[in-house]
Order: structure tokens, then sequence, then C-alpha cells
């Protein structure tokens, strides 16, 4: 991929919508590094960075995280909206609606109500693992509403071929795939030449059930932002078909 980079004339508010293994992480480095201005902000890690400090969320928040659960809504919302605050992208509620400075709005396109958020191309972000659900979105719209949704798209049995041709080194991580990135010697790691072995959680019946249970899962979602008209589908056999495509519609839109 090049390294042009590109200024953004607005903030862009951006959500990655994706099944497993579409490579939602590579678009968004992709993006990352192409509009210097994004920041990435991910639930996961504002969570685990609580738990790390001990804070008083951190703590209630830490069972459930190991347990895998969804931690409750209101808690993600806290963290996000106080990083943002901290960032000067909102302002803290008892100063809102107030709008302090012609960089600053406190409608969204949709016309829902929502506390007043910079306008300028330095509050850009890409939202990391939130929203989850369709209510997460709802609350999400009231405190500063995205508006750039990508859904990207890559037919399953595409994704289910390259999970399939996947290889990887155990003791190093080094992961090959057999149709672009082969190992020079087949079945054997490059560096140590030892075996490389298929991971068991990458079989075909736990991917299918994973690309079955995204589409159930993801429908509410998608169909939330389609009715806020900040819809974008791209779809691509692979992430340097997409990218491309997924480039344009965000410099037409943003720069
Ligand atoms: P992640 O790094 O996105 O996989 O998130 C790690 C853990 O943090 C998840 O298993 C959940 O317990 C919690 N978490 C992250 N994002 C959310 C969210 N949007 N809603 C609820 N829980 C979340």
């Amino acid at each position: 991929m090049s390294t042009v980079t590109k200024q953004l004339r607005k903030a862009a508010r951006v959500i990655l919508i994706g099944a497993p293994g579409v490579g939602k992480g590579t678009q968004s480095e992709r993006l990352l590094a192409r509009f210097p201005q994004l920041a990435s902000i991910s639930s996961g890690d504002l969570l685990r960075e609580n738990v790390r400090r001990r804070t008083p969320l951190g703590l209630e928040a830490e069972a459930a995280i190991q347990s895998g659960e969804l931690v409750p809504d209101s808690m993600i919302l806290n963290l996000i909206s106080n990083d943002m605050k901290s960032k000067g992208w909102l302002l803290p509620k008892s100063e809102s609606p107030v709008q302090s400075s012609a960089s600053l709005s406190s409608s969204s396109p949709a016309g829902i109500p929502s506390p007043a958020h910079s306008v300028d191309a330095s509050a850009s972000f890409i939202l990391d693992g939130f929203p989850r659900t369709a209510a997460q979105a709802t609350s999400l719209d009231e405190l500063v509403p995205v508006n750039f949704v990508v859904h990207l798209i890559t037919p399953p049995s595409v994704i289910l071929a390259r999970i399939a041709s996947r290889w990887v080194h155990e003791p190093s991580g080094r992961v090959y795939n057999t149709d672009f990135h082969p190992p020079k010697v087949q079945g054997k790691d490059d560096v140590t030449g030892e075996a490389l072995t298929q991971r068991e959680d990458d079989s075909l019946e736990t991917w299918t059930q994973r690309l079955k249970k995204f589409e159930e899962t993801s429908q509410a979602l998608l169909e939330h932002y389609d009715r806020r008209r900040c819809l974008f589908r791209v779809e691509g056999d692979s992430s340097d078909e997409i990218s491309p495509k997924l480039f344009a519609e965000f410099e037409r839109r943003f720069c």
C-alpha cells in the first residue's frame, strides 16, 4: 500500500462493520496511515486500561471481560464520552448544549439532539469494538453522531477458502497463507524450518458458525445506520481490492 497521506476538511466519525476474517483491522490500519488526523478509539483497550489502573470502573468490568461477556452499555458509553471529553471533542454536560464556537455542533444530521461535539477535522476517529448492538448505536447517536459507517463485504466462501489456506508456526505466531503468502518450503516455517500447523479454531465448522453469528447480530446494527443514511457498502475478495474503493469514498466525503 502507498504511504500517501491526506488531510481531512471536516471531522470523520467512522465505524467499520464486517464479518470476522474480512480484514477490518487491515482497513482500519490503512485508514489511520492515510488520514493522520484519524484516531482509533477502542472500547476493549479503554476497558483494559481501566482494569490495569484498578479504577472503580475497571474493577467492576474485570469479571465480565475475563468471561468474554459484554459489559453494561452505560459503562462503555461513559468510557467513550470521558475519552472524547478529555480530548476536547465533547463539551462537559454542564456546558452543553451551548455552542461556544463555530466548530461545535449540537445536533446530529438526523436531527437527534446530542451534547455539543467538535466538527473540526482534528476530532476524527474510527471506533473499534463499539457499538456492538443497535441499542449501543442509539446511545452513541445521542453522544456524538457517527457520519460514515462502512460495511465491509467479502463473500463467505472467499473468507472460508482463505482460512482453509492459513498455516501457522505456533511457537512464534508467524502466519502463512498458501495462496498469497506461502512459506519458502511447503509446510515449514521460513525462520526455523519447523512444521507449520493449522489452528484448531480455524476449522471450517468454527468459521461457518462465526460467520453465521455475525450475520445474525450485525443485522440490527446495519439497519440502524442504513436508516440514518450513513451506511456505505464496499465489497471485494481481498483487502487490496477493498481499500482503493474505501479510500475513494472517504476522500469524496471528507477531503
Ligand atoms: P475487544 O477488545 O473489543 O474484544 O473487547 C474485549 C472485552 O471488552 C469484550 O469481551 C467485552 O467484555 C468488553 N467490551 C468491549 N467493547 C464492548 C462493547 N461495545 N460492549 C460491551 N462490552 C464490550
